[in-house]
């Protein structure tokens, strides 16, 4: 899954939302998240955000940013 990080905090992009093929970013306090349920990994998104805040969860140290888009993404 992809995920939604810092750089996205107060950013007013919606890029991302709209290559989206399944519709899986929502709208969480301070950032846009990915739902890590929905999200089917195609990585189109990444190279549209403005601000590079999305990053595969294969990376280092993202497993508090998957939690964090898990937790406002469930809201919807
Ligand atoms: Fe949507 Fe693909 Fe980005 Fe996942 S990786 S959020 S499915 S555009």
């Amino acid at each position: 899954t992809y995920v939604v990080t810092e750089n996205c905090i107060a950013c007013k992009y919606t890029d991302c939302v709209e290559v989206c093929p399944v519709d899986c970013f929502y709208e969480g306090e301070n950032t846009l998240v990915i739902h890590p349920d929905e999200c089917i990994d195609c990585g189109v998104c990444e190279p549209e955000c403005p601000a590079d805040a999305i990053r595969p969860d294969t990376e280092p140290g993202m497993e508090p940013w998957v939690e964090f888009n898990r937790k406002y993404a469930e809201q919807w």
